[in-house]
């Protein structure tokens, strides 16, 4: 099948032939030849399968006829994250470029001003998270009521993030006559009420995983003293050894703290790295993914939340620093290299006290993960000998040895706290260490600006945010803390119980899995 077949318009073909595609993925032959007949859709499908596209490209085909009047947009696509959104306007506008279409994105942490002008100048498209639409509802400055197509993207990261009874309060407010393209990674029982009570007669196109994990990454673990200098020094030096094959990383922490950490650490030992986590604001988030695609940073420390669903093709290698304390996050996470087919390497760090997350994540992908140089039980033994043991027994000392140590002194001094363990309660003193940190980091790299800009972004990590973006207030992104997460368990839990094709793996399709389309 080509895309020719699907019944897309001339205008729409052209700008898909211009992005290269050949042939539709699987959700988007599926999708797209109901969506344009102005069927509801129920897709369910994760990111990674095209799915953007699938909604986008027949949203362009019917929005050619007719026009937008001022605040009342035509058509709604309602996303969890603004980063997610962000990437949807994006699609609108590689597969739109041969349309004049007016797109606004409402998102937190952003101006109203410059949102209230798009609408007041009349959207054909409205991206939008769901607190920041309810937000501009309220202020008087948006009518649903000329809603003729809603999109509800990764509804089921709605779920854990809070945002049902606001996603049930919105489609209220469109008429019934629209036409609703809805999509979610898993269908727990919340999420299927919900489609039971706002889809008409919906198709349903499903993209799930086949039954046997074939892989295209190479994935290892690699054994590291618990400390986090001791850890700092097992990643550079990882990234040393894969630096011929390495062309760009996603180096994951469990936590915001150690994001920051990290991330300065690895200014000071002049490596090119940017961070990216839910703190940050908008723009210094954009603007360092996007520094990160284009290939102006090679790499980019990241909590999960930050970097869950986003498209950021072409990534060689995925560093573990910390293992995931949730297993499916380690499949999110590797997923992010070896995607499109091409091939990519994951080194996961993993410390005597992460034997059962490791053990937990190895029971989810039905693998044991090899380890990269022995396991951990020459470490376990040299932590007994020594309280900061810096290298497993029997390892050979690197040149540039004291370099690393001074300057790791110099961390471990200042990290105070810190040392005690990964515990949430020490992440207070560890903030209000982090200034002393910046300052010092600051000096050592001031010549360079570029650098400087990385970090100016990353210090909105220490400041309470005021914005009044209801996502943020309400539901700060899944994963950031711990109580967060929790809460969400259940319903994941519940669902993997019913579901075991998809597993809860949220909103990411692992590269490693093959795609089914059950139409
Ligand atoms: P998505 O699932 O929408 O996040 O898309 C994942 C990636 O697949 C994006 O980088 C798209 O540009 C790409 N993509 C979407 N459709 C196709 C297609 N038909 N052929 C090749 N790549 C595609």
């Amino acid at each position: 099948m080509t895309f020719a077949d699907l019944g897309l318009s001339p205008k729409v073909l052209s700008a898909v032939t211009d992005a290269g595609y050949t042939q539709p993925t699987p959700i988007q032959a599926g999708a797209i030849p109901h969506a344009l007949l102005g069927k509801d859709i129920l897709g369910i499908a994760q990111t990674g399968t095209g799915k953007t596209a699938s909604f986008v490209l027949p949203m362009l085909t019917r929005l050619e006829k007719g026009r937008a009047r001022a605040r009342m947009p035509r058509t709604l696509i309602l996303e969890p994250t603004r980063e997610l959104a962000a990437q949807v306007e994006e699609n609108f506008i590689r597969y739109g470029k041969n349309h004049k279409l007016n797109i606004a994105l409402l998102i937190g942490g952003v101006s109203f001003d410059e949102q209230d002008k798009k609408l007041e100048r009349g959207a054909d498209v409205l991206i939008a998270t769901p607190g920041r639409l309810l937000d501009h509802r309220e202020r008087g400055k948006l009518l649903l009521n000329g809603v003729e197509i809603l999109v509800i993207d990764e509804a089921d990261r709605m779920l854990d993030m809070g945002f049902i009874p606001d996603i049930e309060r919105i489609c209220e407010m469109i008429p019934f006559t629209r036409q609703t393209l809805f999509f979610s990674a898993t269908m727990p029982p919340e999420i299927t009420k919900l489609t039971e009570k706002f889809l008409h007669a919906p198709v349903r196109v499903e993209v799930s995983k086949a039954a046997s994990a074939a892989t295209n990454i190479i994935q290892r673990l690699v054994k590291s003293g618990s400390k986090p200098w001791d850890k700092r020094e097992t990643l550079r030096n990882l990234m040393k050894a894969e630096d011929a094959e390495l062309k760009n990383a996603i180096i994951f922490c469990n936590r915001k703290v150690e994001v920051s950490e990290l991330f300065r650490s690895l200014l000071k030992y002049d490596f090119d790295a940017g961070a990216l986590h839910g703190d940050m604001d908008q723009r210094a988030r954009m603007q360092m993914l996007a520094n990160f695609r284009d290939g102006k940073l090679r790499y980019l420390v990241a909590s999960d939340v930050a970097a869950r669903g986003l498209d950021i093709p072409d990534v060689s290698h995925v560093f573990n620093y910390d293992v995931p304390i949730h297993a499916e996050d380690y499949v999110h996470r590797i997923g992010r290299t070896g995607r499109a087919g091409r091939s990519g390497k994951s080194f996961t760090i993993a410390t005597k006290t992460d034997t059962k997350y490791i053990d937990a994540i190895e029971r989810l992908i039905g693998n044991k993960i090899e380890w990269h140089d022995g396991d951990l039980s020459t470490v376990v033994a040299s932590e007994g000998e020594d309280d900061a043991p810096r290298r497993g027994k029997g390892a050979p000392r690197r040149a540039g040895r004291k370099d690393d140590d001074r300057k790791d002194r110099g961390e471990r001094k200042r990290g105070g706290e810190h040392r005690a363990g990964r515990s949430e309660d020490v992440a207070p003193v560890v903030v209000a260490q982090q200034h002393e940190q910046l300052d010092v980091a600051e000096t050592a790299v001031a010549e360079n600006g570029e650098r400087r800009a990385r970090k100016d972004a990353i210090r909105s990590d220490n400041t309470e945010r005021k914005s009044s973006d209801r996502n943020e207030q309400r539901a700060p992104e899944r994963g950031d803390t711990r109580p967060q997460r929790d809460n969400s368990r259940p319903a994941r839990q519940r669902h993997q119980e019913d579901n075991d094709s998809t597993v809860g793996f949220g909103d990411d399709m692992p590269a490693f899995m093959r795609i089914v389309a059950k139409v």
